[in-house]
């Protein structure tokens, strides 16, 4: 399986982090299937950060195979979203980014990406604009709608599939909106999709 991400895809978090806004084309980066962490398993703060950072994300599930697919046809390419967590080791991608190196180990190191169970699309009021939120031991810190996003589910289908053919069971995560910030052993994050609970990730 492949787990493709999305960069800068709210311009509120773009802005927070300094960095450009995309316009024409996505920010797209992968992690490795080691990078999973399933069924709100703890988080092991790694030794090679110092600055740890939570980004909380929706997660689209990739259910069918294809290539170069058009706009037309892209929602039958996803049934169902997850809430996710992009965990970024803040300070070793700075030090990439200044060296204009990939971002690899400061994203896609293991566990990095926790993803909760899936919701099917036809479950979810307005799948064009979902609700989802992530607290940090019991407060708000991000509060999203997948309807600010600059580039939409179809959209990612389209231009991702243009360079790699999807697989049933891809997972997309499709950026996270502002808010991000870091986390210390102890912590307790919880992603909630329209107000259902649907992670918990504690760091220990
Ligand atoms: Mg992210």
């Amino acid at each position: 399986m492949k787990i493709f991400c999305i960069g800068r895809n709210y311009a509120d978090h773009a802005k927070e982090l300094n960095n450009p806004v995309p316009t024409t084309e996505p920010v797209v980066f992968m992690k490795p299937p080691t990078a999973l962490l399933l069924n709100n398993r703890r988080f092991f703060y790694p030794d090679f950060t110092q600055n740890l950072h939570y980004e909380g994300e929706i997660v689209l599930r990739v259910c069918k195979n294809g290539r170069s697919v058009q706009p037309e046809f892209a929602t039958r390419y996803y049934d169902a979203v997850a809430f996710g967590i992009d965990f970024t080791a803040r300070d070793l991608q700075d030090q990439l980014k200044q060296k204009g190196q990939p971002w690899e180990i400061a994203k896609g190191f293991d566990r990095s990406a926790p993803v909760s169970a899936f919701i099917p699309m036809e479950e979810l009021k307005n799948s064009s604009n979902i609700h989802f939120q992530l607290k940090k031991n019991g407060e708000l810190v991000q509060d999203g709608h997948t309807s600010d996003v600059i580039f939409n589910f179809d959209a990612l289908i389209c231009y991702l599939s243009k360079y790699f053919t999807l697989h049933k069971g891809d997972y997309i995560f499709t950026g996270t909106p502002a808010g991000v910030g870091p986390v210390q052993r102890g912590d307790v994050l919880e992603g909630f999709i329209e107000d259902r609970p649907m992670l918990r990730c504690a760091i220990a």
